[in-house]
């Protein structure tokens, strides 16, 4: 019996997109801490999270890319593996929300959201897999949300898009789990961050959110790390396609 832990991604290489602030960054740290060197994909300054990763004795790479568009997906991919050594992991973090009446939605709220949320993940996660398919295979984790179980309100474009993150990484495991690659989702509660704080700020919604919560609390980044690692790692080969909610009880209410 090997004394390996099947959780440990030491000699792994991760990207995480949008990992200086929030999830990606509580993302980012635990895989890490993990073992793994980290690319931290964005396009504001993720200083502070590699000064995270170094103090853990992991390379940090930043990348700096804005990805309302696909343009720089390519680029990245070729950036990392060329730096790092590889592309092992791969977590789609990045994302926005415009809130808004559906009557009032405009189209520019739409495409921003569809674009970002949806589009530059699955083109972002192909130049990813390309890579991964010709090594030996790796790991997708795509950051979905309650919205892609849910309905939710005044976010027409933010449930599109997370109801898309839950149907492409279904779609993305059926064509690629022959090949070694693994994709599944995390879908957040909700969690104490800057995409939150227009909810956290409002004292009706923060006092119904609370109430339902079981856990009865806001999650933190961290409490996310624990789900990126297992599904990063070699723990989670036989699992895929699979959304899982780290909600402290939310769907379960
Ligand atoms: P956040 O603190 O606002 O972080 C969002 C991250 O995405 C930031 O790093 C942001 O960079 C990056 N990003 C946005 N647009 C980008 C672009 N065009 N190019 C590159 N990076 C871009 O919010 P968060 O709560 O941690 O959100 C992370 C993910 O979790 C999102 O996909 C969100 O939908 C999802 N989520 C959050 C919750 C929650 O309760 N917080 C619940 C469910 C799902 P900047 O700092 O430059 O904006």
């Amino acid at each position: 019996m090997s004394t390996h832990s099947p959780f440990d991604l030491s000699g792994k290489v991760a990207a995480v997109t949008g990992a200086n602030t929030g999830i990606g960054q509580g993302i980012a740290v635990a895989l890490a801490q993990a073992g793994a060197d980290v690319a931290l994909i964005g396009r504001s300054d993720a200083d502070e999270t590699a000064k995270m990763v170094d103090a853990l004795g992991r390379r940090a790479l930043i990348v700096r890319a804005d990805l309302s568009t696909v343009e720089p997906v390519n680029r990245v991919v070729a950036d990392i593996v060329s730096t790092l050594g590889g592309l092992d992991i791969l977590v789609n973090n990045a994302g926005i929300i415009r809130r808004n009446d559906a009557v009032d939605f405009t189209e520019d709220d739409w495409d921003a959201v569809m674009d970002t949320n949806l589009k530059s993940l699955f083109f972002l996660t192909q130049a990813a897999a390309r890579h991964m398919v010709d090594h030996g295979g790796g790991s997708v984790i795509n950051i979905a949300s309650m919205l892609t179980f849910q309905g939710g309100i005044r976010v027409a474009s933010y449930t599109a898009s997370k109801s898309g993150v839950g149907g492409l990484t279904k779609l993305m495991a059926n064509e690629w789990a022959g090949k070694g690659i693994n994709v599944n989702a995390i879908a957040p509660g909700y969690i104490a961050t800057n995409n939150t704080a227009a909810l956290q700020a409002d004292e009706d919604r923060n006092r119904q959110i609370m109430e339902r919560i079981p856990a009865g609390r806001w999650g933190e980044p961290s409490d996310l790390g624990g789900a990126a690692v297992f599904l990063a790692s070699d723990a989670a080969k036989y699992v895929q396609g699979h959304i899982l909610a780290v909600d402290g009880g939310w769907l379960a209410r």
